[in-house]
């Protein structure tokens, strides 16, 4: 059996970084807050080009938290509107509805799952003042078009980089310095993943940051002192410990995956499998390889058979979920096919080349 995903296969390669890090956590007896969280992100940031980086308690919270502080600043108020696009992980939209800013959903393209730049631009109203693009499946949103956009009307870009850490475009620019602030998710599945919840927030605003430096901790801007309504989500010292190691090797582990991306799109050849659009370039980190199939139960009863493991990303979208009902009567037609036929297949760092022969076989069996 092939795993979908093996995470105790890709942490086992730290376990004895893992262990020292945690032997020195223990010994410091400093468990919030502390030197590690201070490194993380003064080494994120600097991996990512920004000039500052947050590290918060969860994807989510990064999310809204930006939102947050730029409400404080003034550059954003409750109910206005985020564009956003209508096949993202359900966390782009709860963000932007936990800050009370509304979300308009936006349509998609199916080939590279990122938004549809003429739906986008037909979406813009007096009310919005914001973008947030989604870096699905790890392969950048046309951000110089976005921009573009952007500017033109005065909206922020917010990415949400949840699922791109390390993705690179054409300037040589990194996912989380391509807007004006980036959330990103350490969840343990994500390209950089902790083990356990984790987030951070990169910007090069300086307002931006000092806030949400503050909001992360009961807007505190020293002890026992509060200046804002602030929310308690903070990166935990043990989880920064774990990703500052894992973040020397993610360079690395995104080229693996595009190897296997590679060997998939070249040598995967059945007309019953659409494959996903990639032109080769680093502006795509592979968190999951989509491919789009017709009548996906059989293909997944088939890929279960063969000893294969597949998740869907993600089976219902936004505006059917119950907990979205006010969008129930929207109709997105390429995002409702792409729900109905996407099927990720097995894409880490730890997969075999003999496995991804096997996956290459059965699928073109199939
Ligand atoms: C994982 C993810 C999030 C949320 O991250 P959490 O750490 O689980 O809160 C947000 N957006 C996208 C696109 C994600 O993939």
């Amino acid at each position: 059996m092939i795993p979908f995903l093996d995470l105790h296969k890709i942490n086992q390669r730290y376990e004895s970084d893992f262990k020292s890090k945690f032997n020195s956590f223990l010994d410091s007896g400093y468990y919030v807050l502390g030197t590690n969280v201070a490194a993380f992100e003064k080494e994120y940031a600097a991996y990512c080009g920004t000039k500052y980086c947050i590290g918060v308690g969860n994807g989510l919270d990064a999310l809204r938290l930006v939102i947050e502080g730029y409400k404080i600043l003034g550059n954003l108020k409750n109910g206005d509107e985020v564009l956003v696009a209508s096949n993202t992980y359900i966390a782009t939209i709860l963000a932007i509805k936990q800050a009370n800013l509304n979300p308009v959903l936006v349509e998609s393209e199916s080939d590279t799952f990122n938004f549809n730049l003429k739906e986008l631009k037909a979406a813009i109203t007096h009310k919005t003042k914001a973008i947030m693009p989604v870096h699905l499946y790890g392969q950048l949103s046309p951000m110089n078009e976005i921009s573009e956009i952007a500017k033109k009307n005065n909206l922020l870009i917010i990415e949400d980089a949840a699922q791109a850490h390390g993705a690179i475009n054409k300037e040589g620019v990194l996912a989380g310095n391509l807007g004006d602030a980036a959330g990103f998710s350490l969840y343990p599945t994500k390209n950089l993943g902790a083990l356990g919840d984790a987030g951070a927030i990169t910007t090069n605003n300086e307002n931006l940051a000092s806030v949400i430096r503050k909001l992360r901790n009961y807007g505190s801007s020293s002890k026992y002192v509060n200046e804002y309504v602030g929310f308690n989500s903070r990166l935990d010292e043990v989880q920064a410990a774990f990703l500052r190691g894992k973040l020397s090797f993610l360079n690395e582990e995104n080229k693996r995956r595009r190897k296997i991306a590679e060997r998939y799109l070249f040598e995967i050849s059945n007309s019953k499998i659409k494959l996903p659009s990639y032109k080769g370039s680093k502006n795509h980190v592979f968190h999951q390889f989509v491919i789009q199939v017709a009548n996906r139960d059989k293909f997944i009863k088939y890929l279960t058979k063969n000893g294969i493991g597949s998740l869907i990303h993600y089976p219902i979208p936004p505006h059917k979920q119950e907990a979205l009902s006010e969008f129930s009567n929207l109709h997105f037609p390429i995002t409702e096919k792409i729900h109905e036929e996407v099927v990720s297949i097995p894409m880490s760092p730890v997969l075999l080349e003999q496995e991804v022969t096997k996956i290459i076989l059965v699928l073109n069996s199939y």
